[in-house]
Order: structure tokens, then sequence, then C-alpha cells
């Protein structure tokens, strides 16, 4: 069952023939019979059934209809369905949280003995399922260096499973050539999983790219209002109903159905807030750049960015996300954030809201030092996630805050 069953209308529009602005506002919608405009939000963890046949029916799956939420729930699967339309994908399923995604995406496939190699350039959680709990299951993980193809090809000769990785990485923005890395997997018959939230959907298609699953976590641009948690995998139907589904089911990282509904309603603004936001990244990196007391500014639309090139051929544009280095150190970096007055201090990021983190102390906290320092996550490196206020604004609060640097 995927949730989107027949309303019975009699007028059924083809969502294969729309573009993508408007897959993210009507794709998946299926009206009850109440006629609403918008989504309905169904808060219910079960289903009832006229009689104990039709229960039974249910549960052989003789018939395709809602069983219980831990399985599908009507608004679930029109997050999924405008999810799967949005991405090109055969199939979309949602999590609670985007690192339920991640986990999910992989433990799902994995057996003790399987091999995976990811990129080192990876968000806290994502470094702490790679390197610590993958291999507490006698699975083996190995770290390369995500940008240097020759890295990839000398660990894709041992067997391996799948392969894990994030572009642009957090918080460092590497890029990560997906078209290439996925060729690699595929002739060492690896399954290529990409974690796409610093691009979102809007601006990169790994699928399109040659990534077999897709990971998001939905609480970032998708959300992109600080209200809700969530997670997306993208994949084949193969991939869904064989490997997902019975792990899915039966772990339970089922997202709620208000969660949904919210992510839902934010996919209807999330090309308009994306494009926006990263427009006034641009503004804010260019401003940034122009800064003395700063070492280096990092965005992949910055003819100085290392995969500037790259980020143009596979990206729509380099996203929300600035990150720079302060000369000084912690101390600097500290000084800056806390002389901020518009910008909020928070690890979240594709908000509507700029906020700032500093991944040293943070996001990035557990990483061993020597990981950090190969990574390039310096003492002094702030990321910057930009909103939608005025460009403006931000950049005068930027501006006071370094003078007190
Ligand atoms: C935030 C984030 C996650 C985890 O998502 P949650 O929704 O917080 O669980 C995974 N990968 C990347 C790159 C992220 O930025």
């Amino acid at each position: 069952m995927d949730g989107n069953e027949k309303t019975g209308k009699t007028k059924k529009p083809n969502p294969a023939k729309w573009r993508p602005q408007t897959r993210l506002v009507r794709g998946g919608l299926e009206r009850s019979g109440f006629h609403e405009t918008s989504e309905a939000l169904y808060m219910t963890s079960g289903y009832v059934y006229p009689n104990a046949e039709e229960a039974e029916a249910a549960f052989k799956g003789d018939i395709q209809r809602f069983v219980y939420s831990r399985y599908a729930n009507p608004t679930v699967g029109m997050f999924e369905e405008r999810m799967r339309l949005l991405e090109g994908a055969e199939a979309a399923r949602s999590t609670s949280s985007g690192m339920a995604a991640v986990f999910a995406s992989l433990m799902a496939q994995l057996r003790a003995g399987d091999r995976v190699v990811a990129a080192r350039a990876l968000f806290g959680s994502c470094h702490f399922i790679i390197s610590e709990l993958l291999p507490r299951y006698g699975i083996e993980t190995e770290l390369v260096d995500g940008t240097d193809l020759d890295q990839w090809r000398k660990a894709l000769k041992k067997k391996t499973k799948a392969i894990f990785f994030e572009t642009p990485s957090n918080p460092q923005l590497e890029i990560i050539d997906v078209r290439a890395v996925s060729n690699l997997a595929h002739e060492a018959g690896a399954c290529v999983v990409i974690d796409n939230v610093f691009a979102s959907p809007v601006l990169q298609q790994p699928l399109e790219l040659g990534a077999d699953v897709v990971v998001y976590s939905a609480t970032k641009h998708i959300d992109g209002q600080g209200r809700s948690l969530g997670g997306v995998i993208l994949s084949t139907n193969e991939f869904a109903q064989t490997t997902l589904k019975d792990f899915l089911r039966h772990t339970g990282p089922a997202i709620s159905p208000f969660n949904a509904w919210l992510l839902l309603k934010g996919l209807e603004t999330l090309d308009l807030r994306v494009m926006r936001q990263m427009e006034n990244a641009r503004v804010i990196a260019n401003f940034l750049s122009k800064q003395n007391k700063l070492r280096r500014v990092l965005h992949p639309d910055l003819a100085s960015h290392p995969q500037h090139a790259l980020a143009k051929k596979q990206m729509k544009g380099g996203g929300t996300v600035v990150a720079f280095d302060l000369d000084g150190g912690k101390p600097a970096a500290f000084r800056f954030l806390n002389a901020l007055r518009l910008v909020d201090i928070s690890n979240n990021l594709g908000d509507g809201k700029s906020l700032v983190t500093h991944p040293a102390t943070t996001t990035h906290q557990r990483l061993p030092i020597e990981d950090r320092e190969r990574l390039g996550i310096t003492e002094g490196l702030v990321r910057l996630s930009v909103g939608l206020e005025d460009p403006a604004d931000v950049q005068d609060d930027l501006a006071t805050a370094l003078k007190a640097v």
C-alpha cells in the first residue's frame, strides 16, 4: 500500500507531465470525500475493518488498504508521493528524521561480513554510523577522501556492498563527482547511497547522475521553517519493496502524520525558498570574500572554491550555506558568534532564518582532532546557513560582528 488510493475523481491529471514546481504544489494530492483544498491531515494510528474477513485479507496482503500507521498513512503517503515525483524516483519512503533515513538506507541492505566505503567528509551522526556503529555488527568500513577518484578506485578493489557520501559536504562544502564515483561503484557492484541534504532536491538530482538511493533530512530545506524533523529515502521499487519495506515496518522509524503534513506543505514553497536563500547566500559569500579577517570563504559558486567547475557541472547552483575561516581560531569564532544580533546561533540549516554554527565545538565535536584537521574543520571555521531575510540586514550583522573579532 502506498497511501495513494483512488478518490474516485473523474478528471485525473497526469503528474508525469508536470514540471518540477507543479509537482511541488500538487504532487501526491489525494482529496477526501470532503473535497478540501489543502491536503488532509489524517492523525490516526490505526484503521478499522467492516468485518473480520477484511482484516484477515488485509494482513494476508490480498487487499490493498491502510492497516497501521507504522506501515502507511494517507497523509504520509501524500508526502512520499510528492517527494517521489519531485525526485523522479520509482519509490519514496519517509522516516521520523534524517538520521533514521540514513541508518535505514544502509542497515536494511547490510549483513555481517559486508563492506562499506564512505567519503570522510560526513555530518557528525553519519560519521558515527559509518565508523562506530556498523563495525559493531561485523560490517567493515573504510573512509576515503571523496574528492580523490584514485582513493575510491583503490578502496573499491575489495568487494564492497555500498558506498555513502554527502555532496556538498557538511560543513566545508566539499563537492564529490557523483557520476564518476557512481560509475566506479557500479563497476565494483556496490550500491550508491547519497545524502543530498545540502543541495536539496531543487539544486541536484543524484538519481540522474547515477546514484541508486538518495536520502534526505527533510528537517532542513524541505521543512525549512524550523518546525519538524523528518527524513526521506528515494530508490527503485525493487529496493523499496525487497530491502527497505520489512526493515521499516518492523523497526518503526515512522514519521508522524502531523510532521509529514508540515513537510508536505513545506514542499509547496521549497523551490522559492531555496532559490531565494541561494541568491542571498551568493550576496553574503561575495561580501565575506572582501573581508580581511577571513582566511578563506567557501561557497560552491565562488570561483575560488576548489571544486567550483564540478559544482557548476552537477548542480543548478551552489546552495544556501556559506562557510568561512576566521583568523584567530576558536576565541575569534566565539567572539564573532556572540557579537551577532540578528543571525541566530543554531546547528540547524536550510531554515528561513539565517543560522550560524561553530562545527568544531558542536556538530563535529565528536570527531578526533586529526580527522577534523584533515577535513579542514578548523577551530576558526564558521558555518552560516543563509535565510530569507533581506541579505543587507544579514550583511550588516556580519559586518558588526566581524568588527568585534
Ligand atoms: C542534518 C543532517 C542529517 C540528519 O538529519 P536529522 O533530520 O537531523 O536527523 C544528515 N545528513 C546531513 C548532511 C545533515 O545536514
